[in-house]
């Protein structure tokens, strides 16, 4: 099983060079499963052309417009493995089988019945699957699984397949200790345990859609992550629960993710009673979006007030604003505050279970390079800080150094406009 990303088919000269990739692991003796993502940054134009038609694109519509990039990449590298003396043939994520829910934009893969991905391939076929797209179980319409899902579909592939494991195919040579696009100094990381890959792809490290990470956890694919542009070995994701070697040897830290993907609200003069964080919670809730990180501020003691804030993902962020307007009155909050200029920057590293202090050097490191830390949020594993939008890079070097992650080499960017 093999995924290819979208900048590893930017162009026709890349789609060839994967054809060749693909061919030569065929050639070893392999069946080949090929899944693979819309050409560089086909998806961001599709959806900007969409934008220009209608400001409110129809979910159903929109899927069915998203879905075409796959489709054109998988048929063009059908062609490009044909010309190269195989026979190679491609299938929209229904054709193989992906059934999902009916949640446009945003589906989960619920089954995957993949009969003719297996009689392509007992006919000596490449499969070739369109990533990031299923049918729905109930509508029978076309659904995409989110933005980057590529991924999800690869490894959900590999499970329904049994293989042996799955190479996701990038345009770095594998997970590094921080994006290194803003650490140069990054260094990569030979292998990495589900969990705190599960992490670092929930902390916004979009290397891997959190959701494969997921489906590779609880069905146990190993996943390699890899570049389509070398031969070099990659990182492996897989279980380490039997890692060898005492904990106070493991790495204090093993990377550093950062998201700007999020905003954050502040509910300013909330009245302090039983109920209302509840009330306004379930206002969000009943929006269906998903917040993160949360701070209720002790209220002054002279108005019985406090303030509320809260992130959650910016393309949600109109929803969740008109929804709490609605019930201003009722609560008797002051203001509403939106704030979409922020980032968050995570540690993270099952090292820290066991080492008192993370959280000062954290701290202490973002003092030092002048960040400011608006919010704070934990886990057994993992430290999240919400800072100005601006300060991120700053913060990821500070905290990348602190926990001597720096590499003496630079880390290799191939391709891709990190768009
Ligand atoms: P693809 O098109 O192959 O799916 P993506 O752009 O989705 O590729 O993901 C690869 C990018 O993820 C890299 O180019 C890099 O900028 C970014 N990235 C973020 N965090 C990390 C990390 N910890 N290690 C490696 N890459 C990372
Ligand atoms: N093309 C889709 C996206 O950009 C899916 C993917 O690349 O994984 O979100
Ligand atoms: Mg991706």
């Amino acid at each position: 099983m093999q995924k290819f990303g979208g900048s590893s088919v930017a162009d026709a000269e890349s789609i060839k060079r994967v054809a060749r990739r693909v061919l030569a692991t065929k050639q070893q003796g392999h069946e080949v499963v090929v899944v693979i993502s819309a050409m560089g940054d086909t998806t961001d134009e599709l959806m900007d052309l969409a934008l220009q038609v209608s400001p409110m694109p129809a979910p159903r519509e929109l899927d069915m417009l998203l879905t075409s990039g796959e489709r054109m990449s998988a048929a063009l590298l059908a062609m490009a493995i044909g010309d190269l003396g195989a026979t190679a043939r491609s299938f929209t994520g229904s054709q193989a089988g992906v059934i999902t829910t009916g949640t446009h934009g945003n589906a989960r893969i619920i089954d995957i019945t993949p009969g003719r991905i297996e009689s392509a391939l007992d006919e000596g076929d490449v499969v070739i699957v369109a990533g990031f797209q299923g049918v729905s179980q109930d509508t029978k319409d076309i659904t995409t699984l989110g933005r980057g899902a590529s991924d999800t579909t690869a490894v959900a592939l590999a499970a329904a397949l049994g293989a042996e494991f799955c190479e996701i195919y990038t345009d770095v040579d594998g997970v590094y200790t921080a994006d290194p696009r803003i650490v140069p100094s990054a260094r990569q990381i030979p292998e990495i345990s589900y969990e705190e890959m599960l992490e670092m792809a929930a902390c916004g490290a979009k290397i891997l859609h959190l959701r494969c990470v997921e489906y590779a956890r609880r069905e146990t694919v190993p996943v390699h992550v890899r570049s389509s542009f070398s031969d070099k070995a990659g990182t492996w994701v897989k279980d380490l629960t039997d890692r060898q070697g005492p904990l106070m040897e493991q790495a204090l830290i093993s990377g550093v993710a950062h998201d700007r993907g999020e905003a954050k609200i502040t509910i300013t003069g909330v009245p302090d009673r039983i109920g209302e964080a509840a009330r306004i919670f379930q206002t969000i809730a009943a929006q269906e979006v998903n917040i993160d990180m949360i701070v209720q501020n002790v209220s002054h003691v002279d108005t019985s007030r406090t303030d509320i804030s809260f992130t959650l993902p910016k393309t949600d962020g109109r929803e969740a604003v008109q929804a709490l307007q609605a019930i201003q009155e009722e609560v008797g909050f002051e203001d509403l505050l939106y704030n979409d200029q922020i980032g968050k920057v995570s540690v993270i590293g099952v090292g820290m279970r066991s080492h008192p202090g993370v959280t000062a050097r954290f701290f202490s490191a973002l003092a030092e390079a002048d960040v400011n830390i608006e919010m704070i949020s934990t886990s057994e594993i993992r430290i999240s800080v919400v800072v100005d939008a601006e300060r991120v890079d700053a913060a990821v070097r500070a905290a990348h150094t602190a926990f001597g992650l720096d590499a003496e080499s630079e880390a290799v960017v191939y391709a891709g406009t990190g768009r």
